[in-house]
C-alpha cells in the first residue's frame, strides 16, 4: 500500500459499533427492493467484499405512509420484511463490514400511490412538484400530534426490525425533501406548535427520531443521522453563521454519526457534465468543527489522494461513496493491495441514477456487472475459465470491443482488438472532446490500459478489416463491434423517422467527428433526446457560432432527467445564449430557411441557418457482419465457429449498453447459459393477505 494511503484504513467509532475503515458506502438507491432480495444481498456483500468497512441499504421505508411506488423502495413494514434484509446483513457480514439501514419517511415528497394515504408533512406543503418521482395531484395533510408520535413509534418499530434483521447502524433520515427535512425548513414547516417556528422547534422533530431510535436501539446499534445542508447553509441565522450551523450545533452530539448532503438529487448525485469531484465540500465543511462525532459526506470521489485529502483536512471521517462504489466496488480493495492504477473509475454519466428512475435494479456505464452478482453469477474481478483454446477477434474497438476484449482477456483466452482508426475508444474519441463530457474518457483509458498490461492480447490500430481478411485470420471466435452511423432522418408529428434530409450543408455527429466544422448560424435538430444534441449545441456555440436547438420534446435533452442532468443543460444553453426551441419539428431545408412546425398545433416557423445537425436515428454499422454470416460455407472453412455483432452494431444504444453487450459476449464464450439469468423471488414468511 502507497504508506499515504494508510490512514484510509484506520477503524472509526460509531456509537456501540466500530467501522473496520474509512471507507463507507453510503445509502444509495439501487432499485432493488423486498420483491429481489437475494440479487440486493449479492449487489450489497460485493461492495463488502471489495473492502468497504460499511454497507449500507438505499431508502428503506418505515411505514405505508411513505410508498413511493411505483419507483422502487425497500420496506421494514412489519416482520414479514425482516427475512429479506436479513439476507442482505449476512452477506455484508461475511466481510466483515458493518451494515446500516436507512430508515425512511418521505413525507410530502411520497405520493403513496399504493397505499393511497394522505401525504404526511408538518404544514400541508406540497414538495418539488415538477420531479418525475413526486409529480402528483394529492397534497399532503398538515400532521397533528398524534401524527407526530405515529411516526416517531414506526420509526421506533422499524428499528427493532432493522436490528433483528442484523443492521449495525440505523439511519434517521432529514434531507432531499423527506418527512425531517420538512420540519428543519421554514418554507414548509409553518407551525406554530413546539415544532415550528424557532429553529430549536424546528429541529424537534427529527431530535425525537434520533432520540426514540437510540432508547430502542442505540445500545446495539450506531444511530445516524443523515442530513441535507445545501439549502441551510445558504440562510442567515441570527446567532450562528447560517441556519446549517445552528441545526448542527442543536443537535452536535444527539446522533452517533452526521450523514451530510446535498438537497436534490441533481446537487447532490451531480453529473460530471456539470459538478466536480468534491463539489459537496463548501456546503459541508463545517459540520466536525461543530460536532464531536463522525462525519460521512460524499463527493464523487475515486481518487485516494482526494479522500486522504478529505480525511487530513478535517472535512471528513469516512469517505462516503454511491457511485464510486457501484463503478468499483473493489476501490477500497484495490488501494489497500497498492493498485490504485486499476480502479475503474465512475465517469459521473448518472445512468445508475436513471436505473433508478426507470425502476429497475441498478446499471452501470463502467461497471457491467452491477446486479447481475447473484442474476448471472458476475463477480467484477473474477472470471470463468475459458472454454476451449479458441482464438477471439474483435473488429472494433469502442466501448463495446474493448470489454469484450478485456473481459475475454481476463478468462483466459488469446484476443485480438482490430480498429480502423489512429486510435481505441470509438465514439469516445469524438465524444469526449466535447464540453463537459471528458471524465467519461476513463471508459476507454481504463479499458486500454488493462489490455496494455496483458501478454494475451494484441491490439491493431489502422487495420480496417474486410470479410476476407476474417477469414484468413485464423481466429475461431469473431466479434463485430463496428458501432452504429448516425442517420439524416426526419421525424413525424405522430413520432416516426420519415424520410431523409438530404440538403447541403445538412450534417449528422459522424460529420463532426471527422472534422466537418458546420458553417454558422447553425439548427441543432435533436430527436435523440439524450446529451449529444445538446453537448453538439455548447460546443458549437463556444466555438462562436450562432446556433439554434430544436427539439420535439418539451425540454432540451429530454431524458437527461433521468440522469439529474436537465436543469443544468437549459442553464449551460442560456449561458452560451443558444435558441431553445422545444415541440418543434424540421420539415425541410431550402435556399437556407429551415422549415418548423410546432408538434402539436401544426404553427409553422422559419429560421435563417447555413447549416443544420440532425442529431436523431442511429443505425447498427453491420455490412460486415451481414457479409460474413451471409457466407457460412467459408466461415466453415476458415474454421470460424461463430460470429456475433455486439455493441451499436447489433443495437444502436448508449455506452452503457455497448459495454454490456461487450461484457456478456465474452461471459458467453463457450458458455452459452451466461445469456440467461436467474429469476429472483421475495421472500415471505407469512401466508399473504396479511393486513398492514
Ligand atoms: P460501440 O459503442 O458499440 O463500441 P463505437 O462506434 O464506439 O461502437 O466503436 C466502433 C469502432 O469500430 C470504431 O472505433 C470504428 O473505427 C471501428 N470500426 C468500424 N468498422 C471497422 C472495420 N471494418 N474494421 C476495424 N474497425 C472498424
Ligand atoms: Fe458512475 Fe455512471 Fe456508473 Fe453511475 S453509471 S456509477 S455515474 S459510471
Amino acid at each position: 500500500m502507497n504508506p499515504n494511503h494508510k490512514i484510509l484504513f484506520e477503524p472509526v467509532k460509531i456509537g456501540p459499533v466500530t467501522a473496520p475503515n474509512r471507507f463507507y458506502q453510503v445509502p444509495h438507491a439501487s432499485g432493488m427492493t423486498e420483491a429481489n432480495p437475494r440479487v440486493r444481498a449479492a449487489f450489497r456483500g460485493m461492495k463488502a467484499e471489495g473492502g468497504w468497512g460499511v454497507v449500507s441499504t438505499g431508502a428503506v421505508s418505515i411505514h405505508p405512509s411513505s410508498d413511493d411506488s411505483p419507483l422502487p423502495f425497500a420496506r421494514l413494514w412489519d416482520d414479514n420484511d425482516i427475512a429479506s434484509h436479513a439476507l442482505s446483513c449476512d452477506a455484508i457480514h461475511e466481510h466483515g463490514a458493518l451494515a446500516a439501514v436507512e430508515l425512511w419517511h418521505g413525507g410530502a415528497s411520497v405520493m403513496n400511490r399504493t397505499s393511497r394515504i394522505a401525504p404526511y408533512s408538518p404544514s400541508g406543503i406540497p414538495w418539488a412538484a415538477t420531479h418525475v418521482g413526486f409529480m402528483g395531484q394529492q397534497r399532503p395533510k398538515i400532521m397533528d400530534k398524534d401524527d407526530i408520535k405515529d411516526v416517531i413509534a414506526w420509526q421506533v418499530a422499524a428499528a427493532l426490525r432493522a436490528q433483528q434483521a442484523g443492521f449495525d447502524i440505523v439511519y434517521i433520515y432529514a434531507g432531499m425533501g423527506y418527512l425531517g427535512y420538512e420540519y428543519l425548513l421554514e418554507e414548509y414547516n409553518h407551525r406554530t406548535d413546539e415544532y415550528g417556528g424557532s429553529v430549536t422547534n424546528r429541529t424537534r422533530f427529527v431530535r425525537e427520531l434520533i432520540e426514540a431510535t437510540k432508547d430502542a436501539v442505540g445500545d446495539k446499534c450506531g444511530v445516524a443521522l443523515r442530513i441535507s445542508l445545501e439549502e441551510l447553509r445558504g440562510k442567515r441565522n441570527d446567532n450562528f453563521a447560517s441556519e446549517a450551523h445552528a441545526v448542527v450545533s442543536l443537535l452536535a452530539d444527539v446522533p452517533d454519526l452526521w450523514d451530510v448532503k446535498m438537497d436534490s438529487s441533481p446537487t447532490d448525485c451531480g453529473a460530471s457534465r456539470f459538478r466536480e469531484e468534491g463539489a459537496h465540500e463548501p456546503t459541508i465543511d463545517f459540520v466536525k468543527s461543530v460536532t464531536d462525532k463522525p462525519v460521512v459526506g460524499v463527493g464523487r470521489f475515486t481518487s485516494p489522494d482526494t479522500m486522504v485529502s478529505q480525511v487530513k483536512r478535517g472535512i471528513l471521517d469516512l469517505v462516503g461513496a454511491a457511485r464510486a462504489s457501484i463503478a468499483d466496488p473493489f476501490l477500497p480493495e484495490k488501494i489497500r493491495t497498492g493498485d490504485a492504477d486499476r480502479i475503474r473509475e465512475c465517469i459521473g454519466c448518472n445512468i445508475c441514477i436513471a436505473s433508478w428512475h426507470d425502476g429497475v435494479p441498478v446499471r452501470c456505464t463502467q461497471n457491467a456487472t452491477i446486479g447481475e452478482e447473484w442474476r448471472k453469477g458476475w463477480h467484477p474481478e473474477s472470471f470463468n475459465k475459458p472454454g476451449s483454446d479458441d482464438r477471439i477477434l474483435i473488429v472494433g474497438g469502442g466501448p463495446s470491443g474493448l470489454e469484450a476484449g478485456l473481459v475475454a482477456a481476463r478468462r483466459g483466452y488469446h484476443v485480438t482488438i482490430a480498429d480502423k482508426a489512429s486510435s481505441m475508444g470509438g465514439r469516445l474519441n469524438f465524444e469526449t472532446s466535447l464540453p463537459g463530457l471528458n471524465a467519461w474518457g476513463r471508459v476507454r483509458d481504463y479499458r486500454l490500459y488493462a489490455l496494455q498490461q496483458m501478454g494475451n492480447v494484441d491490439l491493431f490500430l489502422e487495420s480496417e478489416l474486410t470479410a476476407e481478411d476474417i477469414l484468413e485470420l485464423g481466429h475461431q471466435q469473431i466479434a463485430i463491434a463496428t458501432g452504429a452511423y448516425w442517420t439524416k432522418s426526419l421525424y413525424s408529428a405522430l413520432e416516426i423517422p420519415l424520410g431523409t434530409l438530404d440538403s447541403p450543408n445538412v450534417f449528422t455527429p459522424d460529420d463532426l467527428a471527422s472534422g466537418v466544422v458546420p458553417p454558422g448560424p447553425v439548427l441543432v435538430y435533436d430527436f435523440d433526446n439524450y446529451y449529444l444534441g445538446g453537448v453538439i449545441a455548447e460546443s458549437l456555440a463556444q466555438q462562436g457560432s450562432k446556433v439554434c436547438y430544436a427539439t420535439p420534446a418539451g425540454h432540451a435533452s429530454a431524458w437527461t432527467i433521468m440522469t439529474n442532468e436537465q436543469p443544468f443543460v437549459h442553464q449551460a444553453m442560456h449561458e452560451l445564449s443558444i435558441d431553445v426551441k422545444t415541440q418543434t419539428l424540421l420539415t425541410a431545408y431550402e435556399n437556407g430557411l429551415a422549415q418548423l412546425e410546432n408538434i402539436f398545433t401544426n404553427a409553422p416557423d422559419q429560421l435563417k441557418v447555413n447549416s443544420i445537425v440532425i442529431v436523431g436515428l442511429r443505425l447498427p454499422n453491420d455490412a460486415l457482419y451481414q457479409t460474413l454470416v451471409s457466407r457460412s460455407d467459408d466461415l466453415q472453412k476458415s474454421d470460424i465457429a461463430a460470429v456475433q455483432r455486439i455493441g451499436d452494431c447489433s443495437a444502436a444504444g448508449a455506452i452503457v449498453h455497448a459495454v454490456y453487450s461487450g461484457h456478456e459476449f465474452a461471459r458467453s464464450l463457450d458458455n452459452s447459459e451466461q445469456k440467461s439469468y436467474l429469476r429472483d423471488i421475495p421472500i415471505q414468511l407469512n401466508p399473504p393477505g396479511l393486513a398492514i
